[in-house]
């Protein structure tokens, strides 16, 4: 038999971590098994649909390498894989229920409901939800509510009596009691859209999707969709509902703790394979030792066997982390091409980049590349290339517990030292042995040498290392911003 499995999202926001996750293991499960990886839209919700969630949906899959074998776009042979192409078919196999006698038309106006739910509540009554009323309305009172103009919906008949069980690979055997189920749920709306439920299953069905593999959300959805298979008479798939993905407060993964989005995480500058690794240990180990993975790997790795029962746990510091080491892999003309969006996003450069700018960006990569997590960190670090620090804050030159007057002094010296020095464009040991020893002099801590260059150099007080920055900067910028600095501090004494 051969494994096909789909990754099904609704385009009703941008893809989040959670559902890439759930691409993730269907996508690595199709592969290691030799099957088929399929895509399916499930766009029956036209109220909460948007295009830029399919777009997002289609980019993000694009971004991660994850190509579909059938599936919008790419079409195959059990296609049109949108659902709401397919609406004549759901509405066919609704009706063909109807026929069987599995499900009735009920001709309950949205007012009749209504009123039952709150009489219903009023009365804390047993039985909550549909009340069955027309489940055995006959011929003649049918075409009577239909000559009144009397629209219909069709609803599932649920069994009032026995058990139903769904066989999850993960979680085991999962068996709720028939009258628990929602009574007769809705499975084709009065204008002809199928609900979630009836779409899902017949597409799976027609689809032959062989592993279910979805968000342990859909567990409660489970018994009505086993019902539904046992009411075509099909055979269901086999589940395997994945375990939730949480911060790391044990509360399920939500803007609360940070981004999200997919999106978000490609602008800030994650690696897809950074993501897409880290992503893939989310509740899924190899065997609790080897993290990383390229995506070939998942690719013949990825076993059902080695999910994690036990909720996920994304921890935006690890991922950072993997970031980094993907980062550092890269070669420095690789990195120069990622980072330079980014540059010209804040304005640093513009393409093409005239000979000037490029010299600087050569020498920035290499500088850069051991502090990045994220390829957007390289603004914030390399700003002080491109524009004049603007010394607002003249506190910043002075560390704590040294006098204004023992900043300036500081400053003044280390100024020397490299005037003396500073005749090739790097900073010597030589020269960092006098900045202690300057200290020692001053009495005060290496921090209040350091501190107010680095200030007098970039405006702020994180950058890149201080001699690296310096020989990014050149000789004579460095001097004229060591002056200005100087000027600043003294008038401010
Ligand atoms: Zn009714």
């Amino acid at each position: 038999m051969e494994v096909r499995v789909r990754y099904a999202p609704s385009p009703t926001g941008l893809q989040h971590i959670g559902g890439v996750r759930t691409a993730l293991f269907n996508y690595f499960f199709a592969r290691a098994n030799g099957g088929k990886f399929i895509l399916r839209v499930e766009d029956t919700d036209q109220e909460r649909y948007s295009d830029e969630s399919l777009e997002d949906l289609y980019n993000t899959l694009n971004w991660l390498g994850l190509k579909w074998d059938e599936g919008p776009l790419v079409g195959g042979p059990y296609g049109p894989y949108v659902q709401s192409e397919r609406f004549d078919l759901y509405k066919k196999y609704a009706e063909q229920l109807v026929v069987d006698g599995k499900a009735y038309r009920c001709y309950c106006t949205s007012e009749r409901l209504a009123a039952l739910r709150s009489e219903q509540q009023a009365a804390k009554s047993e039985l909550q939800g549909y009340d069955r009323h027309c489940a055995d309305l006959t011929d003649e009172q049918r075409s009577e509510l239909e000559s009144q103009g009397l629209k219909s919906v069709i609803r599932l008949k649920v069994p009032t009596q026995g058990k139903t069980t769904i066989h999850d690979v993960l979680m085991g055997d999962i068996t709720r009691r028939n009258r628990d189920v929602s009574p007769d749920p809705v499975l084709l709306k009065s204008d002809g859209f199928p609900t979630y439920h009836l779409a899902n299953v017949i597409d799976d069905h027609m689809m032959h999707i062989t592993h279910i593999m979805r968000a342990q959300e859909w567990i409660p959805s489970g018994p009505l969709h086993i019902l539904l298979y046992e009411a075509f008479g099909w055979e269901p798939p086999l589940y395997c509902h994945l375990p939730m993905v949480m911060g790391k407060d044990g509360q399920k993964l939500s803007k609360r703790h940070g981004s999200t989005s997919v999106k978000d995480f490609r602008e800030k500058g994650y690696l897809p394979e950074a993501l897409m690794n880290y992503v893939s240990l989310v509740g899924w180990s190899y065997d609790g030792q080897r993290e990383f993975f390229t995506k070939e790997e998942l690719e013949e790795v990825f076993s059902l066997e080695k999910i994690n029962k036990a909720p996920g746990v994304f921890d935006y510091k690890k991922l950072d982390w993997f970031n980094g080491q993907y980062i550092r892999q890269k070669s420095d003309g690789e990195l120069a091409q990622m980072l330079l969006p980014y540059m010209v996003g804040a304005g640093f450069a513009k393409e093409p980049l005239t000979s000037e700018v490029q010299a600087k960006f050569d020498a920035l990569v290499p500088v850069v590349k051991d502090r990045l997590k994220v390829l957007s960190d390289v603004v914030p670090l390399s700003r002080f290339l491109f524009e004049e620090p603007e010394y607002s804050d003249p506190s910043l030159f002075i560390a704590k517990n040294v006098e204004p007057s023992v900043a300036l002094a500081a400053l003044e010296g280390v100024y020397a030292i490299l005037k003396k020095g500073l005749a090739d464009k790097v900073p010597t040991e030589e020269m960092e042995k006098e900045m202690v020893e300057l200290a020692t002099q001053l009495d005060i801590k290496i921090n209040g040498v350091f501190m107010p260059l680095r200030v007098a150099l970039t405006g702020s007080l994180v950058s890149l290392p201080l001699f690296d920055s310096i020989f990014l900067l050149g000789q004579e910028k460095t001097f004229a911003r060591i002056e200005t600095a100087l000027s600043v501090l003294r008038s401010e004494g």
